[in-house]
């Protein structure tokens, strides 16, 4: 028998009882109209098939993935009409895959629009653009004959400011508002996480969460209602004693100023924990803040284990990533901070 392969030194755990915690408040907040959930981007980092079943448990209905191979990692654990493929298809085989697959294109241009009808049609849904000049239809392009083939579920638009208060939004939610008188649909959605606290005006049938599901606090008013879920974790695998002028890592950023204790952790730039951290990250074990020293390098980061004497090779420490303080202190916003975290995770 061959020995085992040494388990990773990085793992990424969940905490799903704050993850149907924070779908639950998220879908109360939503008011007459369902919660759904963004699962792109493997669930913002956090491992798209995982999410889903806790998601599913909870009373989720409607998944969003950016791309045809993220629905094609979810067909085993949701229904595929409950998928829907975000940036909809490019071409004829994208179509026919959807079509396959039954999973539920997004339609975003007249072009998607004749290539889904082209494969045979059925149900989609179409992606108006309001405001934000990304994917979407403009509201004049509405009434082409390519439209009204359609057979509309979800009649759906994303909001660019919601979490800031912006005229743009008032602005972006009548363009919604024409288009739904517009186009004949089963369903409206407009709200991502941000966007549901605006209120009823912006519910429609189904808001669309990612962000402030996985622990994101994009606006103030998410605060009382969104409990932390991903905590990333690393372990020490060297310490070291350092002298006065002594240096640590690329660059020599870091000097010792009296002999100190430090600890190399298994975890770099390559696992998402950037540059940006180099010297003012810091990790936490049993609630001691261990600060990072010097340059931020590939596969490993030095921290000062001066508040934590009991650590040794092997223990775990904690990334300080309570996201919206994480974010302040790094310059990353909160969602970078969760996709950033890199595949060498165990999850
Ligand atoms: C990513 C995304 C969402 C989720 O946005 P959050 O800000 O993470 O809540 C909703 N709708 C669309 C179209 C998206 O691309």
């Amino acid at each position: 028998m061959p020995a085992d392969l040494p388990a990773p030194p990085l793992r990424l755990s969940i905490d799903p009882a704050a993850l149907t915690a924070n779908w639950r408040a998220l879908d109360r907040l939503s008011g007459a109209a369902r919660a759904g959930a963004a699962v792109k981007a493997d669930a913002y980092g956090l491992g798209a098939r995982r999410v889903a079943r806790i998601l599913l448990e909870a009373g989720c209905e409607d998944f969003f993935v950016a791309h045809w191979s993220e629905a094609a990692d979810l067909l085993g654990t949701i229904a595929p009409q409950r998928i829907a493929v975000l940036h909809g298809p490019l071409n004829a085989s994208d179509a026919a895959y959807a079509r396959d697959t039954a999973l539920r294109p997004v339609i975003n241009s007249l072009h998607q629009a004749r290539l889904w009808q082209e494969a045979g049609g059925g149900l989609c849904h179409l992606m108006v653009d309001t405001g934000i000049n990304r994917l979407g239809l403009p509201l004049d392009d509405l009434n082409d004959p390519a439209i009204a083939g359609l057979q509309v579920d979800l009649l759906l638009s994303h909001l660019a400011s919601a979490d800031e208060a912006s005229a743009q939004n008032a602005r972006q939610c009548a363009r919604w508002n024409a288009a739904r008188g517009t186009v004949t649909h089963a369903r409206a959605s407009l709200a991502n996480s941000a966007g549901i606290t605006l209120g009823p005006d912006y519910h429609g049938d189904l808001t669309r969460p990612g962000i402030a599901l996985y622990g994101g606090v994009p606006c103030a008013a998410l605060v009382p209602h969104i409990r932390q879920v991903a905590r990333p974790e690393a372990q020490l695998i060297q310490i070291r004693e350092l002298q006065v002028g002594d240096s640590v890592g690329y660059n020599a950023t870091f000097t010792a100023s009296a002999p100190m204790r430090v600890g190399i952790v298994s975890l770099g730039y390559a696992d998402g924990y950037l540059r940006c951290w180099s010297g003012k990250g810091a990790m936490l074990a049993d609630g001691a803040r261990l600060p990072v020293l010097g340059h931020i390098s590939m596969d490993m980061t030095v921290i000062d284990l001066a508040a934590a004497p009991e650590l040794g090779e092997g223990d775990w420490i904690a990334l300080d990533y309570a996201l919206p303080a994480a974010a302040a202190a790094s310059g990353l916003s909160q969602y970078e901070l969760l996709t950033a975290l890199g595949r060498r995770f165990a999850r």
